[in-house]
């Protein structure tokens, strides 16, 4: 049924007086975009204007706007069966955790929630829980870098290396530590990229031991720092990270909600790497966005230390939406669209051939590096070449704001801890056509 339209100035007003937009500054004068409907990778606003979608949402629409079958799935659930605590089971939460194993190779057991938050936090608790009952109750420590974006509740913030996201909030969680991530464009002059990333990880290591490595719980990374300005380590960072976690007992932790479902060309980010986490979190594009779900992947041998029979030995952690019938249905169907559609692939062809393409920018006296995997690509902009001073915040909003006019949504993000965002990224649907990949070049 035709909804009648109201006048998009009564809704800016009624948004005005009642909405309180994340990461808002008040300000009178903002006027807020609001979206009306979204087709493929486009997105259309109150008024009719169109906008390819170069986020997807935040970093979320894989499968791009408008996919009827999404919507199909979620209506059958919803009458069939709306909700079931996830205390209980259902067969769409069975049948999910099942095909997420088959794509990890196996080996894992599934708890869901309801975001990327939310995944990390069960993440630290579940790293926490098992070391007491491995008898190794001193370890409760867990490693981040700085730069990386892990959520924004009190454990995942305090995991989250970007000051400026804490500052007015803290004090936040105990046992929160931060070391530095390649990023190679600004490594030392005349260092090679891999010995640059072996000394990163060297470092990493340095911390565990002066930390006294009996404490430390856990690290969580992404495979590449997104929301910090898209920095892709050399392989052998991970591969060291890796060896450091099993010689010190250390679990590792990879934050795959960005990178996962096919934002870097692979099912899984850490599929380009040769890793096995011990824990892998996932949201956003596990469902596209269409519906709230993530969940914590945790290796059985883990799994295992928990329901033993001891008092209190099984995961005291519950959460009323985790495992929704239909975001676990919207979940499957959304990975079988991905499948037959070949958009693992389709994201690392269109990927290569966008950073290919922007590779003529490179001669653009503010362009400092252009640098992806798959359908995540990231911009820095500098006001030198040689001297690499990062583009002021003035000039970086300028081409958003320039790109945004001519009907192109793109982000900025970067060093935060710094103070400055100067890379622009992009992270389209996977699903966009060749005309769109045109229209962003
Ligand atoms: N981890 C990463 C890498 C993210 O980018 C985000 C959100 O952007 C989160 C975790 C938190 O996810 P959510 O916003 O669903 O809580």
């Amino acid at each position: 049924m035709e909804t009648v339209k109201q006048p998009t100035q009564s809704l800016v007003e009624k948004d005005l007086q009642n909405v309180w937009h994340h990461i808002s500054a008040y300000n009178e004068k903002s006027q807020p975009m609001i979206v009306d409907r979204g087709e493929g990778a486009w997105i259309i606003d109150h008024n009719g204007n169109k906008y390819l979608d170069g986020m997807s949402g935040l970093w979320a629409v894989n499968v791009g706007y408008g996919r009827e079958e999404l919507a199909q799935v979620a209506y059958d659930q919803m009458k069939k069966l709306a909700y079931v605590p996830m205390t209980q089971s259902h067969e769409p939460a069975i049948e999910l955790a099942a095909k997420l194993n088959d794509m990890l190779g196996g080996d894992y057991m599934f708890f869901y929630s309801n975001s990327g938050s939310d995944a990390n936090e069960v993440a630290f608790k579940i790293a926490r829980q098992y070391h007491q009952q491995n008898g190794k109750g001193a370890r409760f420590k867990f490693i981040s870098r700085y730069r990386a974006y892990h959520g924004s509740s009190m454990g995942a913030l305090s995991a989250t290396g970007q000051a400026i996201r804490k500052y007015k909030y803290e004090p936040l969680s105990h046992g929160f530590l931060h070391v530095a991530p390649p990023d190679n464009y600004r490594r030392p002059k005349g260092q090679s990229i891999k010995e640059y990333n072996l000394q990163r990880a060297q470092e990493l290591e340095d911390k565990i031991i002066w930390e006294q490595k009996e404490t430390i719980a856990g690290i969580i990374m992404e495979p590449l720092i997104t929301g910090g300005g898209i920095l892709i380590p050399h392989p052998v960072y991970l591969e060291k990270v890796q060896e450091i976690c099993n010689k010190h007992g250390v679990l590792l932790i990879i934050d795959e909600v960005i990178c996962g479902f096919g934002r870097t060309g692979k099912a899984f980010g850490h599929q380009h790497f040769n890793l096995k986490p011990d824990i892998i979190t996932m949201a956003k594009g596990l469902t596209s966005a269409y519906l709230p779900l993530s969940v914590t992947a945790v290796r059985k041998e883990i799994y295992e230390k928990f329901n033993t029979g001891e008092e209190n030995s099984h995961l005291r952690h519950l959460n009323t939406f985790g495992g929704n019938p239909a975001a676990c249905a919207v979940a499957l169907k959304n990975i079988e669209i991905m499948e037959r559609e070949n958009l693992f692939d389709r994201s690392a062809e269109l990927g290569d051939r966008l950073q290919k393409e922007l590779k003529e920018l490179s001669n653009h006296p503010y362009v400092g590096d252009i640098r992806g995997l798959g359908f995540l690509l990231g911009i820095e902009m500098v006001e030198d070449k040689i001297t690499m001073e990062p583009a002021s915040n003035e000039r970086v909003l300028k081409i958003v704001s320039d790109c945004k006019a001519n009907g192109l949504i793109i982000g900025k993000n970067g060093d935060t801890v710094a103070g400055y965002n100067n890379i622009l990224t992009i992270s389209p649907p996977l699903s966009c056509t060749d005309e769109d990949l045109e229209f962003m070049i």
